[in-house]
């Protein structure tokens, strides 16, 4: 494993630490930051660490008028004996690098990165907050920071790692949620960047959500943007349903994120002997099994829920009620398995945590 050289400057005074039981998601951000500038005549260069502070960039800096921008999502755990876990991290920073290939911004190297990332962690560990559920979020981004109008990839750019304490998602017990399938809005199209994490996909999904939510529902179902019959994600997490005993989840399409907690759940899954069918379903599908009494569960999978049980899916005024509104059995039996090797609970057979 490679090591980056990084430049480190401390803080002279910490913050004061929010209370770890009341935390907010992506609210409080600990004392420290990470940049990494690159430009095209030097590369990568000059990776520090440096007090969390505001950043200052130029006001034409290509970010804020065309979008070029990318992130990434994952958590380091406080194991109950005082280690801490990063959950296949290597995962995250292959995603980094095939969304940055969709926004023509420069590759990073991997390993230099993760480097970066778990020396962060480390000098942050007083952060990781301890209490059953709760984690330190990483935040990864790289945006590009030329001064220049014109339409074209910028030729400077700032990669940057933050960190939030987060509190625990289920608080009150896993409650299953009302989703509403959304037949306006969509989220991506084949041959977008709905495949990659991206600034702009998020910005664009914020109105059907919005509406979804006045009308008491969590989050929204987004079909395809062509015809609006198959089934993509549901809010930022991938979907899987279990129909009839079977497991099935969309098949990568170009349009739908590889969510490295799906990836997760299919390799678990195949450890069970218990295969994943992928591939393209319809809202027309799932309507017709929940008629005949075949749709025994359905569940996003994401780094912040892990999984999040569907109770209901409003689709064309008509409800579609999945369990009763109750958690299914494999629904909570993954949770389990995955939050248990997350928080080293469980050993961990795939070498999946670092
Ligand atoms: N889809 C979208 C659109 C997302 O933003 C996310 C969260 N990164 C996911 C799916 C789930 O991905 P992961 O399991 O890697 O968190």
């Amino acid at each position: 494993m490679k090591e980056l050289n990084i430049d480190i400057t401390l803080c002279t005074t910490m913050k004061k630490k929010p209370a770890f039981d009341r935390l907010e998601f992506g609210r409080n951000f600990t004392d420290h930051m990470f940049i990494w500038n690159y430009s095209v005549e030097k590369g990568w260069h000059d990776p520090r660490i440096v007090p969390y502070q505001p950043i200052t960039l130029d006001p034409a800096a290509t970010v804020f008028h065309y979008g070029q921008s990318v992130f990434e999502g994952l958590k380091a755990y406080h194991t109950k004996n005082e280690q801490i876990l990063l959950f296949r991290p290597d995962q995250n920073m292959k995603r980094l690098n095939r969304s940055n290939d969709r926004l023509c911004m420069p590759q990073i190297d991997e390993e230099l990165a993760l480097s970066a990332l778990q020396q962060l962690v480390s000098l942050e560990r007083e952060w990781i907050p301890t209490e059953e559920g709760t984690s330190l979020y990483i935040r990864p981004y790289m945006i590009a920071t030329e001064p220049y109008l014109g339409v074209s990839p910028s030729k400077a750019y700032q990669f940057m790692i933050i960190l939030s304490p987060v509190g625990a998602y289920y608080k009150e017990g896993i409650n299953p949620v009302k989703i509403a399938v959304e037949n306006d809005y969509v989220r991506a199209v084949a041959g977008g960047t709905g495949n990659a994490k991206t600034a702009g996909n998020y910005a664009g999904s914020l109105k059907a959500s919005e509406i979804a939510e006045q009308n008491g529902y969590s989050q929204v179902l987004w079909l395809d943007g062509k015809e609006k019959k198959y089934i993509e994600e549901v809010g930022s997490m991938n979907i899987f349903f279990k129909i009839n005993g079977e497991i099935i989840t969309p098949e990568l399409n170009g349009s739908i994120l590889e969510g490295i907690t799906r990836k997760s759940i299919i390799e678990l899954l195949e450890h069970w002997d218990i295969r994943v069918v992928e591939r393209k379903i319809t809202m027309d599908e799932i309507r017709q099994a929940s008629i005949d009494g075949h749709l025994e569960e359905a569940f996003g999978t994401g780094t912040a829920a892990v999984i999040s049980p569907i109770g209901e899916f409003l689709w064309k005024n008509e409800k579609l009620i999945i369990n009763d509104g109750k958690i299914g059995r494999l629904s909570k039996k993954l949770y389990d398995t995955l939050t248990g090797i997350q928080y080293g609970n469980i050993t961990d057979p795939f070498g999946w945590t670092l």
